[in-house]
């Protein structure tokens, strides 16, 4: 029997985006499952409790029978082969991500050299979206709701 094809697309979600959306539904059709592991970031302070961006997450690939959505600890790398993942899906928006991501993906084949990284560019139209600045919009009472995917609604921040 051939293998399944099982990649993975961690990120902190804090929260879900609506670029999110678009480079994972990409990433979907190219493998059999795709599991979205909502990770701890440890450099990072959320501000949405991770069971809270777990559900946001949920709700958007609701009606996508291969993805699968998780929360996990720890290295991402450990998280792949748990899923039994060859890949991991990482968007670019920027060389700054790209920098950024070439450094995690070059450490994360050392520490396991059976999986590979993938990277997705970024639409054009949705290059400039980052969880932080919807936090910022979030946290100043702005409306975010036209950056986060529609099955998601988070009141004003008031
Ligand atoms: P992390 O804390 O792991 O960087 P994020 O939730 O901020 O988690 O991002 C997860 C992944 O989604 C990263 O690869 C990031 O580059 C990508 N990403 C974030 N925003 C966008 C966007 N607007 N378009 C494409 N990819 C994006």
């Amino acid at each position: 029997m051939e293998k399944l094809k099982i990649g993975i697309f961690p990120g902190s979600f804090d929260p879900i985006t609506v670029g999110h959306e678009y480079i994972i539904l990409k990433a979907a059709k190219l493998v059999d499952s795709l599991v979205i592991g909502i990770g701890s970031n440890s450099n990072k302070k959320h501000q949405f409790d991770v069971a809270i961006r777990e559900e946001w997450v949920k709700k958007t690939f609701d009606s996508h029978q291969n993805i699968l959505v998780k929360k996990y600890d720890g290295l991402t790398v450990d998280f792949a082969k748990k899923e039994n993942a060859s890949f991991i899906f990482r968007g670019l928006r920027s060389t700054i991500d790209f920098e950024y991501e070439k450094q995690i993906a070059e450490t994360n084949s050392l520490m396991n050299k059976e999986i590979e990284t993938i990277f997705l560019l970024a639409s054009n139209k949705y290059g400039m979206i980052s969880s932080s600045i919807v936090r910022q919009i979030f946290i100043n009472n702005g409306d975010i709701n036209s950056l986060i995917p529609n099955a998601v609604n988070i009141p004003i921040n008031d």
